[in-house]
């Protein structure tokens, strides 16, 4: 016991005078800056999605599930320092980058009067089991830090996911929308019911994931659907 508390002193006594580095070009932070660098948050690559008519977000669901409005922060590139963002978030256990993005994102989205009628922010589930193997929903700090700026209720408990999935990462779209399509339910439809709902997850690569989450909460009676991402996969 003594030796635990021992070690966490010196560690958070280490912590402070170790640089803090922006998340995604590694370098040092200065003090009015937060998570990122000036730069990186200059330079981060914007869909501004929320600003175009019929954007490429909507159109992946097109023909598919009726979403109401859509859009993600920025384009994940490949190789891109940005990508240490979304990696930083997934595998790397820092779950305040997905509050952080969440706020930054919802302030640009507030000031554009976009996803200003939803009533929940609701994060893609992901199954108890891989829950406790990551130990978090990296989805659900970005709701968190959306659902805070807009001042809505952020609910993780009533989307289920029921079927544990090996990761999507190799699959095709074909084989990605089977492997979905009947892997989420509603605990509780009234709670959804006459609400809009803004369905939110890290990436958006096909859109499969985000496909059977919406169908799943359109089963409630007159609800709606709008989605954010924090990443828009490219050429994929
Ligand atoms: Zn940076």
């Amino acid at each position: 016991m003594i030796h635990n508390k021992k070690q966490s002193f010196f560690e958070s006594f280490f912590s402070l005078l170790a640089p803090v580095t922006c998340v995604a070009c590694g370098n040092n932070l200065l003090k009015h800056e937060k998570m990122f660098c000036t730069s990186c948050l200059y330079n981060l690559p914007r869909t501004n999605f929320h600003q175009t008519k019929e954007n490429a977000v909507q159109q992946i669901f097109w023909g598919r599930v009726q979403i109401e409005e859509a859009s993600s922060y920025f384009f994940f590139q490949k190789k891109s320092v940005f990508q240490n963002i979304i990696h930083q978030l997934k595998y790397h256990g820092n779950r305040d980058v997905g509050l952080i993005v969440g706020q930054l994102y919802a302030k640009e989205l507030k000031e554009a009067h976009y996803f200003l009628d939803v009533d929940y922010v609701v994060p893609v589930p992901l199954h108890p089991k891989r829950l406790h193997e990551r130990g978090y929903n990296q989805s659900e700090y970005f709701a968190k830090g959306l659902a805070e700026i807009f001042k809505l209720p952020s609910i993780s408990d009533n989307l289920q996911r029921n079927i544990y999935t090996q990761t999507q990462t190799q699959k095709n779209k074909e084989s990605r929308w089977e492997n979905v399509k009947n892997a989420f339910t509603l605990k509780n439809t009234e709670q959804f019911a006459n609400k809009h709902i803004l369905l939110v997850d890290d990436v958006l690569t096909t859109g499969a994931t985000l496909e059977a989450c919406a169908t799943a909460i359109l089963l409630a009676e007159n609800a709606k659907v709008s989605i954010a991402t924090i990443a828009l996969a490219q050429g994929i």
